[in-house]
C-alpha cells in the first residue's frame, strides 16, 4: 500500500468520530516496509481491548478501529486467522468486533472476524514472519495467499462500510 503519515492514518478511520480518531495512538511509523503491506495493523499500547488497521479500499485508504473481547470466553476459540489463514496457537488469534461506518454502527451493528492477535497478516502471507506454530500443508504460493489476503480484507473492509 502506499505511505501515509500519522495524520493521514487518522483522518481515514470509518468507523469512529473524529474525536475519538484523533487520539488514535499511531505506531511509529520509521522504517514501515509499506510495499510489503496489505493493511497497517496495530494495537493500543494503553488498551488491550483496542486495535486498529488501514488499508486501500476501492483505492482510497480506509481505517477500521476494532475491539478485542475483554475476556476469554469458555466456548471454543478458533485459531486460524480469517484474513491470512495463518494458524496460530488461540492466544495468536482473537474475535477483533469493528462497529460499521454511519448510522448502522451507530444503532449498534457490528461486524466480526478473527484476526492474528499481531496483525502481522501481510508479513504472514509473505513468508516474512513466521508464525509460531507449524502450519498446515498448502501447495500455494506466496503470491496467492497475498491476493487471498486481500480478498478477505477487502470483503471484511466491505461489511464494514457497507450501507444499511
Ligand atoms: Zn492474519
Amino acid at each position: 500500500m502506499d505511505p501515509l503519515d500519522a495524520a493521514d492514518l487518522r483522518g481515514v478511520f470509518v468507523n469512529t468520530t473524529k474525536g475519538a480518531a484523533s487520539r488514535i495512538p499511531v505506531p511509529d511509523l520509521t522504517g514501515v516496509r509499506w510495499e510489503h503491506l496489505d493493511f497497517l495493523g496495530w494495537r493500543d499500547p494503553g488498551n488491550p481491548g483496542a486495535a486498529f488497521l488501514v488499508t486501500s479500499y476501492d483505492g482510497v485508504p480506509r481505517g477500521v478501529a476494532l475491539r478485542l473481547p475483554s475476556s476469554k470466553g469458555p466456548s471454543k476459540r478458533q485459531s486460524m486467522c480469517s484474513l491470512c489463514h495463518t494458524v496460530h496457537s488461540s492466544s495468536g488469534v482473537a474475535l477483533m468486533v469493528a462497529a460499521r461506518a454511519g448510522r448502522a454502527g451507530r444503532e449498534g451493528n457490528t461486524v466480526g472476524t478473527y484476526l492474528c492477535t499481531d496483525l502481522a497478516c501481510s508479513a504472514y502471507a509473505r513468508g516474512l514472519k513466521k508464525p509460531d506454530r507449524v502450519q498446515p500443508h498448502e501447495t500455494v504460493t506466496a503470491e496467492v495467499k497475498v491476493a487471498r489476503l486481500q480478498l478477505n480484507l477487502e470483503a471484511f473492509v466491505r461489511r464494514v462500510v457497507a450501507v444499511a
